[in-house]
């Protein structure tokens, strides 16, 4: 039996879909979106669920994980509806729903947001301040400041959490497909095939953001991706082998001006405020892309710090930069970084299904 919830669609208006009301379902927004595809009907099919409450509809469709947020629908809508903003504010609420224990409510949250990050951000340092070793100044040694084994096992214990947790938001969203999926599971080897496909073209070369006009903004895209990825390998190097290696040093280098162009890019924008993506953020969103222009900025620093030798500003660097990038992770199944998760699992869903038609 379908679900109806009459309040959908105004608990969804708490996170940003203000005009949506204004929708008389003409279908010009599908027609101008150069991502709906023949069988697609978004984002129409999505506001109409949305406008019926037919809240597990919505929260299943792999469909709401296709938009990019380009904003060509909310250009051309001839309500002033704001299609693209009632996909971006449907993903916010998707979001909180998946979210085990409804922690990303928390995040989504104006009151408690900006107060839960200063709480984390106030363990990390206090952490860090309680674990720190000696502090040389003859040279920078960052593995004596914090040593080894705390970054060791708070790494792994920090990585667990984001890992368990996103892989139990991936089920509760996984749930909510399934369940009103039409489409029957396909064989292992479509689900294989799908994961390398989307994992290719979607992931490492976002194939599906270059459809969108604004190649500008898909540059700072990819920039912050391949900024985060070289980061975590210079990261790795320096782990596993204890001392800081020149390659690492070149890496973090490359890896924080690239986070600091992308990061830049989407901070110009949003206070610009003339592009439709940009036009409502919450302060999680705020937060979130500043916390990526200073993971960029101080892992860029500390690098710069290390070659020239400059142990105070390294280690107070470094300080930093752990609480910013802590506060990246352990938010990371809970705010706007989810999409990294959700977007290519909800591709993926959808290929292998697909396949088997
Ligand atoms: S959002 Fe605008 S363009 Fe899309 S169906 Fe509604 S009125 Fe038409
Ligand atoms: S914002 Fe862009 S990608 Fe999203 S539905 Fe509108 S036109 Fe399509």
């Amino acid at each position: 039996m379908v679900k109806v919830e009459p309040t959908l669609l105004e608990r969804i208006k708490k996170y940003g879909a203000f005009d949506v009301n204004a929708c008389f379902s003409c279908g010009v927004c599908t027609a101008i979106c150069p991502l709906s595809t023949e069988n697609g009907e978004f984002p129409r099919r999505i506001i109409r669920y949305a406008m019926l409450g037919l809240e597990d509809k919505l929260l299943g469709s792999t469909e709401l994980w296709s938009c990019y947020y380009c904003g060509e629908c909310t250009k051309s809508c001839p309500r002033q509806a704001d299609p693209g903003g009632f996909m971006m504010a449907t993903r916010r609420y998707a979001i909180t729903r998946y979210s085990w224990g409804k922690v990303a409510s928390i995040f989504y949250s104006k009151l408690w947001s900006p107060v839960v990050l200063a709480i984390l951000s106030a363990i990390m340092a206090i952490g860090a301040w309680l674990v720190h070793g000696p502090i040389i100044t003859s040279k920078v040694d960052l593995m004596a400041f914090i040593p080894k084994n705390y970054i060791h096992e708070g790494g792994v214990a920090l990585g667990i959490f984001v890992f368990i947790s996103a892989l139990v938001n991936l089920l509760i969203a996984y749930k909510y497909i399934r369940r009103t999926s039409n489409k029957n599971a396909t064989s292992i080897r479509s689900w294989i095939e799908g994961f390398f496909n989307i994992l290719i073209k979607e992931v490492l070369w976002q194939n599906r953001y270059l459809k969108c006009s604004n190649r500008n903004r898909f540059y700072a895209h990819m920039a912050i991706f391949w900024g985060f990825i070289l980061l975590f390998i210079a990261t790795g190097i320096d782990y596993i082998t204890g001392v800081r290696q020149p390659v690492a040093e070149i890496l973090g280098f490359i890896g924080g001006a690239l986070i600091i162009y992308g990061s830049g890019y989407f901070i110009y924008k949003r206070l610009e405020g003339k592009e439709e993506f940009v036009l409502y953020s919450d302060f999680i969103d705020w937060a979130f892309v500043w916390l990526i222009m200073l993971a960029g900025i101080t892992g860029f620093l500390l690098d710069l710090f290390t070659v020239i030798n400059a142990p105070l500003p390294a280690y107070t660097t470094f300080i930093i930069h752990l609480i910013v990038v802590f506060d990246l992770l352990v938010t990371a199944p809970f705010t706007k970084f989810a999409h990294a998760g959700y977007r290519p699992f909800a591709l993926w869903i959808d290929s292998a299904l697909k396949s088997k038609a």
